[in-house]
Parts: C-alpha cells; structure tokens; sequence
C-alpha cells in the first residue's frame, strides 16, 4: 500500500486561525471551510491554467475550477486583457454600456431557448428574480422545487423535503419564515407520481416548477430525458411556469445549456458562473412576452447597483467567444470521456464499489454500486467517509477536489492530456488506499 505523507498546511492554518476572528467559521461561503473533508481548508494564492497554488506552495491540479465558472481554466489571456482593458476605463458607472448589448447579442444570438435577459450579480440573485417574475406573471404564490436541487440561498428556496411522496417544506435554515416556507412545496427528483399528485393537490395555486438543467449540487443527479418532457407537458397543461435553473449547466453542457441538452422550452431560464468569465454575474432570460413583466416597462421589480457590470461584462463577453468555437464543446466532452472511461475500467479491474457518473464536462464519484443514481435519497450518506479518505489522499498527490463528497467536479479546456493522466494515476492510489 502506498504511504502517502499529509502536504503542510501551517501558513493556510494561520490565515484560518485570523479569519475566524473576522468570519464567521473563518469563510465567507460555508463549504469552503472544509467541515466535511480532513484538515484546514487551503488559502489559496493564484491559479494558471489548470493548476493552483496555496499559501504553503502546494501545487495542485484544480477540478474545483470555483465551482463551475472555470471552464477555461485559470488566468486565461482572453479574459486577463479584456478584463485588464477594462479597469482602465472604469470600473462601475451604475448607467448602460456597450458591454452589456455585446454579451446579450452574442448569447441571445446563439441560444433559442430565450429572447431576452436581464443581467444581475449572482446566481441567488437570478434565481430569486425568476421567481418573482413567475410569481408575478402567473399570479400564483407557491413554487415547487426538488429535493437535491440547491438554487441560492434566497428565503423561498432554502426549503428540504420531508418524508412522504409529497410535503410542505420545512426550511433547511433558520431564519427563514414559516410563511415562505409553506409557499414552498418538495418533491422527490424523477417521480412522476409525486409530480401528478402536487398539481392534484394545488391546482391553479403554482405558480412555476424550478429544477437545475442537471441537478449537481447533490451529487450529480442525471435525470431522464423522459422525466424532463413529462414535467414540462404537466407544467403547460397547468399554467405553472418551467424554470430551468442553469446556473451550473449554462454554457457547461453546450451554449443551449441542459434546454439544449434534453431539447425542452422552460419558461423562463437562469444563469450564472460561466457567463462572467470568473467575475460576479447572473442572468435570468425568457421569451419577449414574459419578460415584458420586469421592471421598468411591467410591475415586477428588479433592479441592482452593481448588474451588467462593465468589467463582469468585459470577462464574460471574452469567455463566451471562445466557446462559441467550433468544435469547443465537443472536444470538452471527448477529454473527459476519455478520463471517465480509463478510470471506470480501473474500477471494474478492481472490482471497487464507485460509480463515475458523468455528463459534457462534470463528473462525480459516488460510492455505490448502483449503476444510476437519480434522486437526493438514493445516496447513502455514509458513502460521505470514503470520499473524505479520498479527498485527503487526492490533496497529497497535489490534486484539487471539492471539498465535500456531495460537489461534482469539473473538467476546463485548461487541462490538459498530461493533467489528466497525472490525476488518473493519482485517483487509481486514492481508491486503492479507500478500499
Ligand atoms: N443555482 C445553482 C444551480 C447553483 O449551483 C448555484 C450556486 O452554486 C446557485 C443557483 C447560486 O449561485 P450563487 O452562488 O452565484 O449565488
């Protein structure tokens, strides 16, 4: 059995022992404190291409890629100097720009699932604003979400389910009132029953279903393209409003995002993370006809000081021309197949009891034997334990995982055939050390 020595974590363990004086928990996003995964978490200094380095010097091959946005790695010279360009001519005017027209012309122009989009700061943000405009349009209060999708931390959508096919939320936060919560209703992901029985039970009180393209934030929950056609049919025949939260899967699964993917119309879309290039942007977009009801022109308010930031523009409008490449999607693809695929075959060599599940350019280890996994409680979460021996194990061999056995990982065009045959020698002694 390989021995594998622990990297040196003193300068990342001083800076957490000060940041916990200012933070609380010593982060500013709770995962990043590393809670479920061994040891402190990495402070880190800088990133290029594929690789990161934290403040004791390690190097690492990063698949955290901060969480989804990195699809072309780190520093990439397109963004440096469209974003370099920009800090010369200002930062924020709070008035339009140029910039703003470009990034929507160059979306709008190649995605036919929206006609129109309203930038904001965040992907919370977008989520919580396509809500109200569901809410507005339809003039309906409750929302249905699935157990597993996680869409922000805005009020409504911090709701879990409970047990039974079907139940009212109970708030997975404090803080949150008991009256946003009711308007909240969970079901179980790829059920149809549960979905026939909500609109049974709440006919002309739905406003909108809201589900992530692929949901990814539980695992990577890959549902039925089946499930997806059924769901936007149920969602028509009612007048509830579809939202596909593509948050993640928006310009990861192709430009048309998981719409694209599964050829399914929602009504109203969000964005976020790939579309700023690295910087602090969402977008939630629709057909002209809906989002006539925003702000300024329809009775929906939304609005923010800091939305279609110029130099966020900047890193998005330079992101996205490189995407819109030929053939840049499908090479994304065919490197991580290629990964997925020599790591399967170590796994069924070996007999391990790990699943690699995998689409476009995500990927999540499950350790399970079953061979789909497609709802939130179909994970065992003490399976969580042997993700952490393999996180451990993965940092000592200088390979950057989400610190948590739910994240999904991601592939960038940054990394490259030699990253990835240093990561799969490095997961193959990973596994071998968990079993
Ligand atoms: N929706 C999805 C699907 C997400 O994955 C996330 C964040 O991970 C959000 C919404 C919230 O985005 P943000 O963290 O930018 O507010």
């Amino acid at each position: 059995m390989t021995q594998l020595h622990d990297i040196s974590r003193e300068k990342s363990a001083e800076l957490f022992d000060k940041a916990k004086n200012y933070f609380p928990g010593g982060v500013n996003s709770p995962v990043r404190a590393f809670k479920s995964v061994y040891g402190t978490p990495l402070f880190i200094e800088r990133g290029d291409k594929a690789r990161i380095w934290d403040a004791d010097g390690n190097e690492f091959i990063d698949y955290c890629c901060s969480w989804g946005p990195l699809i072309l790695g780190h520093n990439n010279d397109q963004i440096r100097e469209a974003v370099a360009a920009q800090l010369y001519k200002g930062l924020s005017f709070g008035a339009p720009t140029r910039l703003e027209n470009e990034l929507a012309e160059l979306i709008l122009s190649r995605n036919s699932y929206i006609e129109m989009i309203r930038f904001v700061s965040s992907g919370t943000e977008a989520v919580m604003s396509a809500i109200r405009l569901a809410r507005g349009f339809t003039k309906r209060d409750k929302i249905v979400k699935f157990d597993g999708c996680y869409h922000g931390h805005s009020d409504s959508l911090l709701v879990k389910a409970g047990s039974g096919l079907v139940t009212f939320g109970e708030t997975s936060s404090a803080g949150v009132p008991k009256a946003f919560a009711d308007e909240t209703i969970v079901i179980s992901l790829n059920d149809k029953e549960a979905l026939v029985e909500v609109f049974t039970s709440f006919p002309n009180e739905i406003a909108a279903v809201i589900i992530e393209g692929i949901p990814a934030n539980n695992g990577l929950l890959i549902q039925d393209s089946e499930y997806i056609h059924f769901l936007r049919q149920l969602t028509a025949q009612h007048g509830t409003l579809l939202i596909f939260d593509e948050v993640i899967t928006g310009f990861r699964l192709g430009f048309e995002g998981a719409a694209g993917y599964y050829g399914v119309q929602p009504d109203i879309i969000t964005y976020g993370k790939i579309i700023g290039g690295g910087m602090p942007v969402g977008a939630y977009g629709a057909s002209k006809a809906l989002m006539k009801y925003i702000s300024p022109d329809g009775g929906v308010y939304q609005a923010g000081t800091l939305s279609g930031n110029p130099v966020a523009m900047a890193a998005g409008i330079a992101a996205l021309e490189i995407l819109v490449q030929p053939d840049f999607y499908t090479k994304q693809e065919e490197t991580t197949k290629r990964f997925v695929e020599t790591i399967r075959r170590y796994i069924a060599e070996k007999g391990y009891e790990v699943q690699l599940f995998t689409v476009g350019s995500i990927f999540w280890f499950a350790f399970t034997t079953q061979s789909s996994i497609k709802r939130a409680d179909d994970i065992d979460p003490r399976s969580m334990e042997n993700y952490k021996i393999m996180h451990r194990a993965l940092l000592n061999q200088g390979i950057y995982f989400g610190p948590s056995g739910y994240e999904v990982g991601f592939i960038s065009s940054a990394h490259t055939e030699s990253d990835l045959d240093t990561t799969v020698a490095a997961v193959k002694i990973a596994l071998d050390i968990v079993f």
